[in-house]
């Protein structure tokens, strides 16, 4: 058993302290968002992410978890404190590091034993050393530390499998004693197959922007094969199947859709961008991802309204608003700049999420309609507009949404259905990349 203290009780922060703390370890996750701490506090979860609820009340329960906005009570006995914080974009495209700096500052101004300072936000290469100067300046009187990364590779909606069985982890450190220490902490994983990186800092800061780079740059691709895929008359499925089966190119992240969002593609390639612009280089391909995932957003407003035959007094039901599946992540999902357009070309849109309604509301027009479920919002619509590849989208009970709908129009920017299927039960369907359906 361990005792841990992760700062920052988000999306990784959150799901790393349950999860450490199912692992048998004593855990205090710790948040400046007063607000945040208090609602866990109640059992009350700030963000979805299925399974989190039962496994912070299960810890919490057996004594293994407990939240805190005290830096004094949270470092007390602690021997490693990870670091889970947001990064986001700064004004430069750079990844904005106050909030790392601040909680480095807290860890030092707070530390009373020896202590391993676990880096888990994504950073930029040479970070850890200089929050390792960050500690240094701050600390009232010098106690020894060191500076680990170990980037964070889980993905929002399979969160806690991602954190319990990744595909590897990733260890940067200076020390072979931190890399040691690490492995301990990991030891569960280790014994159940999951592969280690060890590296030094540097690399491991790489690699993580490096991998979420050409994961983007993989869903820029194949989104635009699959507007060259429509207009010479292609199948985008049939291709990306055919390109997958190839060993070399594999099956994974070839659904094209209306672009990538989210906290960390978008941030991420336009970080690694920007350090390659630092150094006297310029990341040609990175700002081509960006660029053409700009297009493809905006691209879904032409679309819907051809389809349509006009938006001007049009209503559109739009399913799905998180960037994707089984979240309520609104951060840079391409849902926002879509409603935008729809409703600045004189469209209504009665909106349906299953999770991310209460964050969409700050980031939409106030003209969106927000419904309870997808069939209220097909109610009097004149398209259906699926934009998140919720699952429960994937078994809509089409009969229904033809009597609801004053035409039966079905305009799938994640392609989740056959479209053949979709045509036999009487609509029309547009997907992307793919002919379309019906009459
Ligand atoms: P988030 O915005 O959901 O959570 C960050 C939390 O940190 C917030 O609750 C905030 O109140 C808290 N915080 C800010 N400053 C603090 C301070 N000084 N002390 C204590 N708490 C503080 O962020 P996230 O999505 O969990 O991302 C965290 C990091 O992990 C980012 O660098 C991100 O790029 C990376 N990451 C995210 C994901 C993901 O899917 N969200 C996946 C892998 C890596």
């Amino acid at each position: 058993m361990k005792q841990i203290c992760v700062v920052g009780v988000g999306y990784v922060g959150l799901v790393t302290a349950a999860c450490f703390a199912d692992l048998g370890n004593r855990v205090v996750a710790l948040d400046v968002d007063e607000n945040r701490v208090e609602n866990l506090k109640k059992g009350i979860m700030p963000i979805y992410e299925p399974g989190l609820e039962e496994l912070v009340k299960r810890n919490v329960k057996g004594g293994r978890l407990n939240f805190t906005t005290s830096y004094a009570e949270a470092m007390k006995g602690v021997e490693y404190v990870f670091i889970a914080v947001g990064t986001p974009s700064g004004v430069d495209g750079n990844a904005d590091l106050q909030y790392v700096q601040s909680a480095a500052t807290s860890i030092a101004q707070n530390m009373t034993m020896p202590l391993i300072i676990i880096n888990k936000s994504t950073v930029p290469i040479g970070t850890g050393d200089w929050v390792a100067d960050v500690v240094t300046a701050a600390q009232p009187k010098p106690v020894p530390f060191s500076v680990v990364s170990c980037p964070e590779f889980l993905r929002e909606g399979s969160a806690i499998e991602d954190f319990m069985r990744p595909d590897r982890i990733v260890i940067g450190a200076k020390t072979q004693r931190a890399v040691d220490v690490m492995r301990e902490m990991y030891a569960p994983l280790e014994a159940a197959g999951v592969p280690f990186v060890i590296s030094n800092v540097e690399s491991a800061e790489m690699i993580k922007y490096a991998s979420n780079g050409f994961l983007a740059t993989k869903i820029s691709f194949i989104n635009e094969v699959a507007e060259l895929c429509e207009r010479v008359g292609a199948d985008v499925a049939v291709v990306a199947r055919g390109m997958g089966l190839d060993h070399r190119i594999g099956p994974k992240f070839l659904q094209p859709g209306p672009g990538f969002g989210g906290s960390c593609f978008p941030k991420d390639t336009l970080a690694v961008a920007q350090i390659a612009e630092e150094h006297g280089m310029r990341f040609e391909l990175f700002d081509a991802v960006l660029s053409v995932n700009e297009r493809i957003k905006r691209r879904m407003i032409p679309k819907i309204e051809a389809a349509l035959g006009g938006l001007a007094g049009r209503t559109v039901a739009l399913l799905g608003l998180a960037f994707k599946g089984d979240t309520d992540d609104m951060r840079e999902s391409p849902t926002i700049p879509i409603v935008h357009g729809l409703i600045e070309r004189g469209a209504r849109v009665r909106a349906f999420d299953p999770a991310a309604a209460q964050q969409a509301r700050p980031l939409l027009p106030d003209a969106v309609v927000y419904c309870g479920d997808a069939y209220q919002a097909a109610q009097g619509a004149d398209a259906l507009v699926i934009a998140t590849e919720w699952n429960q989208f994937r078994a809509l009970e089409l009969d229904r949404l033809a009597k609801l709908l004053t035409r039966p129009l079905i305009v799938d920017l994640r392609n989740l259905y056959e479209p053949a299927r979709v045509a036999a039960s009487g609509f029309r369907y547009v997907s992307v990349g793919r002919p379309e359906a019906g009459a």
